[in-house]
């Protein structure tokens, strides 16, 4: 593989994906964006081929069952989310630096996975108050949906020390400047 592999993840609500829209065109940081396939249907504005590649459950398994992920978690019971081996060439073959949005026991199978070629970064929601609040501003998402992804919080805000890196989204220009500058730390390096 040409480029390093950027992991990012953060309990749903925290802001990475507004941080990842804020640093993948920075020029100095040479990311592609990893467009994972899942079985979820398409949130708001999300197009098919740019957040997501939006596929069926039975698609999925059938996918994953000629290996064509590097690796795929059911994160949410029933729905399925994984990397596509194809999508890892395709970012990384013109030297891209690939970086991945992905739940927290997929960020650390990549990152055993690639060592020292990886960096994980953990992005942290300054209290579990915050996290509610945003998480009730989004207006996407049901009531149900949004004590699920709660309730999940809770759970992968223990993982976070197994990380490499975590930085804490108390602002959001400030939070992205700083996985900007791990980022480019790294890839320096
Ligand atoms: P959402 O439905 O909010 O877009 O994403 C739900 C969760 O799935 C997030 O934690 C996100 O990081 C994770 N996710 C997205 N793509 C992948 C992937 O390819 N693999 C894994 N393991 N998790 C993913």
């Amino acid at each position: 593989m040409n480029g390093k592999v950027i992991i990012l993840s953060a309990p749903s609500g925290t802001g990475k994906s507004t941080i990842i829209s804020r640093i993948i065109s920075d020029p100095a940081l040479r990311l592609g964006f990893s467009v994972s396939a899942t079985s979820r249907a398409p949130r708001g504005e999300e197009v098919d081929g740019r957040e997501y590649y939006f596929i069926s459950n039975d698609e999925f398994h059938r996918r994953a069952d000629r290996g064509e992920f590097v690796e795929w978690e059911e994160v949410y019971p029933g729905t399925c989310y994984g990397t596509l081996r194809s999508e890892v060439e395709r970012v990384t073959a013109d030297g891209h630096n690939l970086i991945m949005d992905i739940d927290v026991k997929g960020g650390v199978n990549v990152k055993n996975c690639y060592g020292d070629e990886a960096l994980s970064i953990f992005i942290l929601p300054p209290s579990l108050e915050e996290l509610e609040r945003r998480l009730r501003g989004r207006a996407t998402d049901g009531e149900e949906t949004i004590l699920k992804r709660l309730a999940k919080a809770e759970y992968e805000l223990g993982f976070a020390p197994r990380y490499d890196r975590q930085v804490i989204n108390d602002d959001i220009e400030r939070a992205a400047g700083e996985v900007a500058s791990i980022i480019r730390e790294f890839i320096n390096k």
